[in-house]
């Protein structure tokens, strides 16, 4: 499979956020999101054997833990992704799967806790959300809206509601987007939509989301890649 980086941070986001984590990042995305930080991702990387990139994770975490396959877009690995999240598993690794729902999740296996990236119009991919990815969604996984105005609020709190995600998942996340080009300050200056704001928001409407921070953001450099 094409891979970018395997590296090891603290996981940014999602219900896991805080917990150390090996990132297994690979290469190449069909999305063109406006404020994606990833777009690195996009070409390059080199091949990895599957058996390699379970030896480096097993480098990384000898003694098992959180791996979380992103990319990219993992999913347009298909063939090679399926069956790395299967020897993940079998060697006991709590394994998440970031992707952004636009390519059939239905080969995932169960046991994977997916974090599914539902895209907002402001993004410039929105609508590309497959909606039958909401049918393999399991009380294990998580859906994640990325928020860059309050027209994607609205989006992400009807899409909420109008499927039931609160009855299908372990959690629906809210995030602010980050600006692009943030660098410097860590600090909430480079969200493309106020905190506070979409805090105030969120309880307004009395909405079971969980308003998410991009917290590797805070710690380290916005700009700074492989953390
Ligand atoms: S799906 Fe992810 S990697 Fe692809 S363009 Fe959007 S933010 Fe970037």
């Amino acid at each position: 499979m094409q891979i970018t980086e395997i590296y090891t941070s603290l996981q940014g986001e999602s219900t896991h956020a805080g917990l150390p984590c090996v990132f297994v990042r690979l290469t190449g995305c069909n999305l063109r999101c406006t404020w994606c930080d990833s777009e690195y991702t996009f070409t390059g990387g080199h091949k990895m054997t599957m058996e390699a990139v379970l030896d480096e994770v097993s480098r990384l975490t000898p003694d098992g833990g959180l791996v979380e396959i992103t990319g990219g877009e993992p999913m347009l690995q298909e063939r090679e992704v399926v069956p790395l999240l299967d020897a993940l598993l079998q060697r006991g690794y709590t394994v998440l799967l970031e992707t952004s729902g636009e390519r059939p999740l239905g080969k995932v296996p169960p046991a994977v806790i997916k974090i599914v990236d539902v895209k907002c119009p402001d993004s410039g991919e929105g609508d590309t959300f497959r909606l039958e990815n909401l049918e393999t969604l399991t009380p294990r996984d998580e859906v994640k809206f990325v928020l860059g105005s309050r027209a994607d609020y609205e989006f992400a709190r009807d899409f909420t509601r109008q499927h039931n995600l609160n009855g299908r998942v372990n959690a629906v996340l809210f995030s602010p987007a980050f600006r692009k080009d943030a660098t410097g300050a860590r600090d909430s200056s480079h969200c493309l939509l106020d905190p506070q704001q979409l805090a105030e928001w969120i309880l307004a409407d009395n909405v079971a989301a969980r308003l998410g921070l991009q917290l590797h953001k805070f710690i380290w450099d916005p700009a700074v890649k492989g953390v």
